[in-house]
C-alpha cells in the first residue's frame, strides 16, 4: 500500500524515476530477537523490528507497536507514512516505526517489563535523542515508554528523557501527549464540519477501536454534542441509534480492560459496523479495514482516518469517485500524536516544560496549517485529500534531499 501510494504521488509530482528509490527505500531496517524469562521458568524469544526511513531532516521518529502480527513489511510501511506525516506537519524528523510480534495481553506485567527493556537494550546502538526517538503505538503505553527511557538512561549513566516521547508527565513527559492524537482527530473533524458548514448538534459518529485514540476521539465528539452511535474494540461491537454515554463506556473499559460485557442489547456484527449510516466515521483501530467493497458501502459525510492505513488503495479509487465523503487522510488526521511528541522532545531537550493550554494551542496551530494546505492544494489541483497530503509531505522530503545533495 505504501509503495502504491508513493508511486501515485511520485507520478503526480513528476518525480524522476531515478530519484524515487532514494525517497522510498528505508535507510535502516533492523530485526532483532528478544529473549526473556517467562514466569513459568521457561525462556521465550520474540522478534522485534525497527525501520528508520530517512535521516534527511533530523532524527527519525515513530511509534513502537506490540501486536501478534507485527512484521518487517508492516513496520517499513508505517515508517514511510511517518515520514510524509512529519513533513506535512513541518516537523524536523524522518519517519520510523518499530514493534514486537507479541500479544502483550498474554504477558504478565513482569514479562512485559522484561520484554520492553530487552527491546530497548537491543536498540541502543541504533537509537538516541538525535538519531531515533520512539513513541507509543498499538499495544504500548506510557508505562512501556517509561521502561524504555529508564533502560536507555541506565545504560548511559544519566537520565535521558528525550529518548522517547509519550512518557508519563512525572517521568519527563508532556502535558497533553496521552490524549493528543484523539484531540487532533476531533479538532480536524470540527474543522471539516466548519468547512462543510454543518452544525455539530444532532450529528452521529461511529468509532472503530476504543483504545487511546478511539476513546479520546469518542469522548471529545460526545462533549461536542455529537451522538456516538457505534463503538467497537477487539472484543466487542455495539450499535445503538440513540447514542451511547461515552463516560459510561470509558468507565467500563477502565474497570474491565475492554468493551466486552458493556451491553447485551446493542451487540452488533463487527464486520458491518463501518457500513452503517452515520455522519462521522472514525476507524481508530487497525489498518486495511476499508477495502474497495466496504468503501462502496460506507454512508458517512466525514471519514476521519484516526488509525494508520485504514483505507486500501482500491478503496481510495472508490472514494475518489464519491466526492460527497470528506476524507481526513491518516497522515493528517492522526498527526496530533507526533506533533505533541515533537513538543515533548523539544521540552525534554530544553528542560523547559509548557502548560497544557500552551501544548494544545500550539497543536491546533500546526493542525490548522496542515489542514489548510491540504484542502487548498486538493481544490487547486483537483486531487483527493490523501494525494494532496502525501504530495506536500513527499515534496518537502524530496526538496530537502535535493538541496543537501548526495554524499560523498
Ligand atoms: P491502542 O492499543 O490503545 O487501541 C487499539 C484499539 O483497537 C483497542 O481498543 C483494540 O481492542 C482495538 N482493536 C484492535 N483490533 C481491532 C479490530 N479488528 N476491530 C476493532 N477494534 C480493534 O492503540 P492506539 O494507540 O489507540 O492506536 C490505534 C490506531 O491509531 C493505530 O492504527 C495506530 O497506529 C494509530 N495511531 C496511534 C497514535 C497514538 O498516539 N497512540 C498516533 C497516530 C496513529
Amino acid at each position: 500500500m505504501a509503495r502504491t501510494q508513493f508511486d501515485r504521488i511520485a507520478d503526480h509530482l513528476s518525480i524522476k524515476a531515478c530519484d524515487r528509490d532514494r525517497l522510498l527505500y528505508p535507510k535502516r531496517s533492523l530485526t532483532i530477537s528478544c529473549p526473556i524469562h517467562l514466569d513459568d521458568g521457561t525462556t521465550a524469544v520474540f522478534q522485534g523490528y525497527r525501520v528508520q526511513h530517512h535521516l534527511t531532516m533530523g532524527p527519525t521518529k515513530g511509534g513502537t507497536r506490540f501486536a501478534p502480527d507485527v512484521e518487517i513489511g508492516e513496520v517499513a510501511a508505517l515508517a514511510v507514512w511517518m515520514s510524509w506525516k512529519c513533513a506535512l506537519a513541518g516537523l524536523p524528523y524522518g519517519g520510523a516505526k518499530g514493534g514486537i510480534a507479541v500479544d502483550p495481553r498474554r504477558l504478565s506485567r513482569r514479562e512485559l517489563e522484561a520484554l520492553s527493556r530487552r527491546y530497548m537494550q537491543e536498540m541502543i546502538p541504533f537509537t538516541g535523542p538525535h538519531i531515533d526517538v520512539m513513541a507509543p503505538d498499538m499495544g504500548t503505553d506510557e508505562q512501556v515508554m517509561s521502561w524504555f527511557m529508564d533502560t536507555y538512561s541506565m545504560h548511559h549513566g544519566h537520565t535521558v528523557n528525550e529518548i522517547v516521547t509519550g512518557k508519563p508527565v512525572a517521568a519527563g513527559g508532556t502535558e497533553g501527549r496521552r490524549e493528543a492524537t484523539g484531540l487532533g482527530v476531533s479538532y480536524l473533524i470540527k474543522r471539516a464540519l466548519d468547512r462543510l458548514k454543518i452544525e455539530t448538534q444532532g450529528l452521529t459518529a461511529i468509532v472503530q477501536g476504543f483504545g487511546n485514540v478511539g476513546s479520546v476521539t469518542a469522548d471529545e465528539l460526545h462533549q461536542a454534542g455529537i451522538k456516538v452511535i457505534g463503538v467497537s474494540d477487539r472484543d466487542a461491537c455495539y450499535l445503538d441509534p440513540r447514542g451511547f454515554s461515552v463516560p459510561d463506556l470509558l468507565n467500563h473499559v477502565a474497570k474491565h480492560g475492554s468493551l466486552a460485557g458493556y451491553s447485551t442489547e446493542s451487540e452488533f456484527h463487527p464486520k458491518e459496523l463501518l457500513a452503517q449510516p452515520c455522519d462521522i466515521l472514525v476507524p481508530a483501530a487497525v489498518d486495511r479495514v476499508i477495502d474497495g467493497p466496504i468503501a462502496e458501502r460506507i454512508q458517512c459525510r466525514i471519514l476521519a482516518e484516526a488509525a494508520n492505513g485504514p483505507t486500501t488503495p482500491d478503496a481510495d479509487l472508490v472514494l475518489e469517485a464519491r466526492p460527497e465523503i470528506f476524507v481526513l487522510p491518516d497522515i493528517l488526521c492522526n498527526s496530533g500524536g507526533v506533533i505533541v511528541s515533537y513538543f515533548e522532545w523539544v521540552q525534554g531537550l530544553q528542560r523547559l516544560f509548557w502548560k497544557r493550554d500552551e501544548v494544545v494551542q500550539r497543536l491546533y496551530g500546526l493542525l490548522d496549517n496542515a489542514f489548510e494546505r491540504v484542502v487548498t492544494m486538493a481544490e487547486r489541483d483537483k486531487v483527493s485529500h490523501r494525494t494532496a497530503a502525501m504530495a506536500i509531505g513527499v515534496a518537502r522530503v524530496a526538496e530537502a534531499k535535493a538541496s543537501r545533495g548526495l554524499f560523498p
